[in-house]
């Protein structure tokens, strides 16, 4: 209440961007008034007076200036005070944003609210914001700042309320903070479902999936490789019952190679520095500056990390999810045979490039590592039986280092998605299935590096579908429902990223159809898979071009140039036939575990017809990926979703710097603007007449609840007094403005 009139000038002003609004309010106010002038970056002055179409704007320096009031933006009076949700600002502009946002993370208030989004600054520092005592003050809902404990707490009372699954999903570009902020929802969850004993695990099961799919990139000395979907179950009584986590796509290319300054993934330097004398002994186990596979990106520790004391807690971890010491030491000796894998070397024997592998403390530890005989392991890395007549064949060196660093990246990930498997396990809903859920999406953010290769590729197509997924809920679904209940409404204008989704899945001619089409022609390379894309692309507006095997795609984040080498062999991710008969013919179980597994999605043409089975070719990766990601949509289209966005201030990664620059152009790719236009326009709470009534129904006399739901709701709304402007009577559905919907609730608490 109260709000009424200046909500009635909002929602006039909304459907004209701010910007546009220029020498209007100049006229319009008294004349000493704040304003924005553009300059390098906006600054703050105060209007003098006005003569003609200049104004004469007094600056912080005590400098007046004339400007052109066409070129002035209006500010924010209490601009200095600071507001927690954007919604709340009277001119909603681009410098009034960024001002805000800059003022609050100065003083650590690295939350705001932009209507229904969440934003979070990453402060690079502790900013003593997710202890235990704020957890504690959000429970009890002492504090109402904007918080991501806030989000996971309207979550949970929303799910124990309607009984509806949730989730919550963070995104933002590589290094804005969605890991951090992910575990802060679930520790928050964990708190308020304790019980059980089991919240204990779900938060172990973090630094399990950190050590083996994090790694230090330049971006991000702790960044995600694989994408995460955490679902939290709940009991009737509110209680954590059991967890379960679904990973996407991990980057496996890493295990071999990566940019000069990365890492390779955290747990092969804990495992070296870390690990128990007799570990030690039993892996026959060197330092990681002995490994190829780790030396050769010149990078082994990152600042501040102590890798031997993660190697500690890591072991704890894996204690408290229950995975068994016999199973701990078959993980540990899976990754020191990729890193004796990784030693191995070849000798050319002739001049067709042949090889011979060298005898040497690799191919012995890994053979031993494995289960399998020296002669064996040396036959499968250098030669390759004849598709037809089983004719025994020498590789080349490229060929046969290529077979040792697949079969390595393919133990690897075995490894990463087996030890999934047994920490879901662990985890699962005992007896009798529970339909309450939360789930915590986290997955890696956009990238934009000088070299993008094919890794890039499917990490920012997962974050076009992401931003699709956003745009659709917070503003399509909306509109249409306004429009649907007769509300009469402006549509604000969003940037649509449907033509980029279609670039990539449009069949049969998008990037992703045309890469498969090019990976099963045995002669294709990624050259002509680069001509490929330019004669069919060209039409569609995301695509800018193509030239010397590198291709431009325009994303809702930025453009960036990807170069196809190793695009093709990456889609396709073949193993040799004789690595997969190697691991299966191995006398440890682990090996052939994972073989089976291999068997099921790789099926190389040789063995499929060895063992009489020719029924399926292995899906590609770029396909594979497509799929899960749409099955990923469709659960998240089940829940009620509540958005997080971070954004990175600065790029050297250090407190206290906010770049301008870097944190607009964040701003404006992920809409906030728009969504706070949009927002505060509209209406931010919906229910069904239905629903309605029964909720605050038992406030009414008896008699009046028997009557039809519209009836009812209208009663209730007289009842509670609640101004016509405040909300809408839909067809299906009431609206309410901020705030109504919260009044009624705590209303209805006290009654309770
Ligand atoms: P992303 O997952 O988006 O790539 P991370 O969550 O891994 O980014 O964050 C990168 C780094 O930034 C973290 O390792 C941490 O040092 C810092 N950081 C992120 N969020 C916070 C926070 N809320 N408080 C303190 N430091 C943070
Ligand atoms: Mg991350």
């Amino acid at each position: 209440p109260g709000l009424a009139s200046s909500e009635k000038t909002r929602l006039d002003e909304a459907s004209v961007p701010q910007s546009e609004k220029k020498l209007d309010f100049v006229l319009r106010e008294e004349l000493k008034v704040w304003c924005w002038l553009p300059d390098a970056k906006w600054v703050l002055g105060k209007i003098q007076s006005v003569s003609g179409d200049d104004a004469h704007v007094l600056l912080a320096d005590n400098k007046v200036l004339a400007v052109s009031t066409e070129n002035l933006l209006p500010a924010n009076p209490d601009i200095l005070d600071g507001v927690d949700d954007l919604m709340q600002l009277s001119y909603l502009n681009e410098p009034s944003v960024l001002h805000i946002l800059q003022n609050r993370y100065f003083r650590n208030m690295i939350y705001t609210k932009a209507g229904p989004v969440l934003v979070s600054l990453n402060p690079f520092k502790d900013v003593h914001l997710h202890g235990n005592d704020l957890i504690a003050s959000y429970r009890e809902r002492l504090v109402d700042k904007p918080h991501v404990f806030a989000i996971a707490d309207t979550a949970y009372s929303e799910m124990m309320r309607d009984g509806t699954n949730q989730s919550i999903i963070i995104s933002g570009e590589s290094g804005a903070g969605k890991t951090e902020t992910a575990k802060f929802a679930m520790q928050y969850l964990a708190a308020l479902g304790a019980g059980s004993g089991i919240e204990d695990e779900v938060l172990q099961t973090n630094l399990i999936l950190e050590s083996f799919g994090n790694a230090k990139t330049l971006r991000n000395d702790n960044s995600s490789r694989f994408g995460k979907l955490t679902e939290i179950y709940f009991s009737d009584a509110g209680k954590i019952c059991g967890s379960k986590v679904e990973t996407f796509l991990l980057e496996k290319s890493r295990v071999v190679q990566r940019a000069n300054g990365e890492r390779s993934y955290h747990v092969f330097y804990q495992l070296c520095a870390g690990a128990p004398p007799n570990l030690k002994d039993r892996l026959n186990l060197k330092a990681a500056d002995e490994y190829e596979y780790l030396k050769q990106s010149n990078c082994l520790t990152i600042d501040s990390v102590d890798d031997a004391l993660s190697f500690h807690k890591l072991t704890e971890a894996l204690d408290i999810v229950k995975i068994s010491k016999e199973d701990q030491e078959n993980a540990f000796s899976m990754l020191a045979t990729v890193l004796w894998l990784g030693n191995i070397g070849f000798s050319v024997i002739d001049n067709e490039n042949h090889v011979e592998v060298d005898l040497s403390e690799g191919v012995t530890n890994a053979a031993r590592l494995l289960g399998c005989e020296v002669p064996d392991l040396i036959l499968a890395l250098s030669t390759c039986k004849h598709e037809t007549n089983n004719a025994v064949q020498k590789l080349t060196i490229s060929q046969a280092i290529d077979t040792r660093d697949a079969l390595a990246k393919s133990i690897y990930t075995s490894l990463f998605y087996w030890l999934v498997g047994l920490i879901n396990k662990s985890l699962e809903v005992g007896n009798g299935h529970t339909e309450r859920s939360i789930s915590i999406l986290d997955i890696y953010g956009f990238e934009s590096f000088n070299r993008n290769s094919f890794e890039q590729i499917c990490i920012n197509y997962a974050n076009e579908r992401l931003q699709h997924h956003f745009n659709r809920h917070l503003f399509k679904l909306q509109q249409e429902e306004y429009i649907q209940n007769g509300i009469d409404w402006t549509n604000v204008d969003f940037v649509d990223n449907t033509e980029c989704l279609n670039l990539f899945e449009k069949e049969p001619i998008g990037l992703l159809s045309l890469l498969d089409e090019e990976s099963a022609v045995p002669k294709a390379t990624d050259m002509t898979f680069a001509n490929k894309l330019r004669q069919h692309l060209g039409g569609n507006p995301c695509f800018k071009g193509e030239k010397g095997g590198a291709f431009k795609i325009c994303h809702f984040a930025g453009e960036v140039l990807y170069n196809t080498i190793g695009f093709l062999e990456k889609n396709r991710d073949q193993l040799h036939s004789d690595s997969i008969q190697l691991l299966s013919s191995c006398s440890h179980q682990v090996p052939r575990l994972f073989a089976s597994h291999m068997l099921e999605q790789y099926q190389p043409t040789s063995l499929i017809q060895q063992l009489g089975r020719i029924d399926s070719q292995k899906q590609s990766v770029g396909a594979k990926f497509k799929d899960q990601l749409f099955m990923l949509m469709q659960r998240l289209e089940k829940t009620t979703p509540h958005f997080i966005r971070c954004i990175r201030p600065n790029d050297q990664r250090l407190p206290g710097i906010y770049d301008y620059d870097l944190v607009l152009q964040q701003l404006k790719c992920s809409g906030i603007l728009e969504i706070v236009r949009i927002s505060r326009s509209g209406y931010s709470d919906r229910i069904t007449h239905q629903q309605f009534a029964e909720r605050y129904g038992n406030f009414l006399l008896e008699t009046a609840i028997s009557q039809d739901p519209l009836s009812v709701s209208t009663l209730i709304l007289h009842k509670f007094n609640i101004q016509p402007d405040m909300y809408h009577l839909g067809h299906s559905k009431i609206f309410f403005r901020a705030g109504q919907i919260a009044a009624l609730e705590e209303v209805r608490q006290q009654t309770l």
